[in-house]
């Protein structure tokens, strides 16, 4: 039988093991593994600056950063603002906009109540789909986002969203229906609500991914 001592030895061993361990995956840029320094929102966003980190900053007329609670349960994040989010600076105040504060509302909360925000920051110029490397230069925007919220969900809105976050080439209708996971949290791809205004058909398969949602919410 060990005695205390040796049994508080090997406590200390093991929690020094386990401390080396944690900061060699920090200095490999493992971040998925390791308990991350707490980064605020405010942060992030002075951090971002007057961006001209790649090239759709040369076309947007307002950085559309993202809106809600910085507690958030549940964030959406779509694929990038369109006109009026672009003049507004606002995330999501559209066509498209307004019906997804009604598909949140139909999920009985508020949109302060949520975070919403997109993949890359600027408009893309005639609403085209970003590009690889704007992706890649306003990613790591979002993922300091989500760092900073810390939400329990993610709904991506969209192809882009979702392909992008999930690190896939699979079409979203494969990737509906069912909780996926980045980093620890769990991640519901749907439709895009721009969609749902050209597909008013779809609407069935967006509410029930909005109840799965609402049942992992009040978990
Ligand atoms: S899209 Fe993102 S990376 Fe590109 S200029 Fe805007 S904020 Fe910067």
């Amino acid at each position: 039988m060990p005695d205390d001592k040796s049994s508080t030895q090997e406590l200390e061993q093991l929690i020094a093991y386990t401390r080396n361990y944690v900061e060699y995956q920090g200095s490999l840029g493992l971040t998925g593994f390791v308990p991350q320094r707490s980064i605020s929102l405010e942060q992030v966003r002075e951090e971002l600056g007057d961006c001209k980190r790649c090239k759709l900053c040369e076309t947007r007329t307002n950085i559309v950063f993202g809106d809600g609670d910085e507690r958030a349960k549940l964030v959406f994040v779509g694929e990038g603002p369109g006109r009026d989010e672009d003049a507004q600076g606002l995330p999501f105040v559209g066509r498209a906009g307004q019906l997804l504060t009604k598909i949140i509302q139909a999920m009985n909360l508020e949109r302060s109540q949520v975070y919403i925000c997109n993949i890359v920051k600027c408009r893309p110029p005639e609403n085209r789909n970003p590009q690889t490397d704007e992706i890649a230069a306003c990613e790591p925007f979002l993922q300091k986002q989500l760092e900073a919220i810390k939400p329990q969900i993610i709904c991506t809105l969209g192809t882009s969203a979702t392909q992008t976050l999930l690190r896939t080439t699979e079409p979203i209708s494969k990737l509906m229906g069912r909780f996926h996971e980045y980093h620890g949290i769990s991640v519901m791809p749907t439709f895009h609500p721009a969609y749902l205004l050209r597909n008013p058909h779809a609407k069935k398969e967006v509410w029930e991914d909005m109840q799965l949602i609402q049942q992992e919410y009040d978990k």
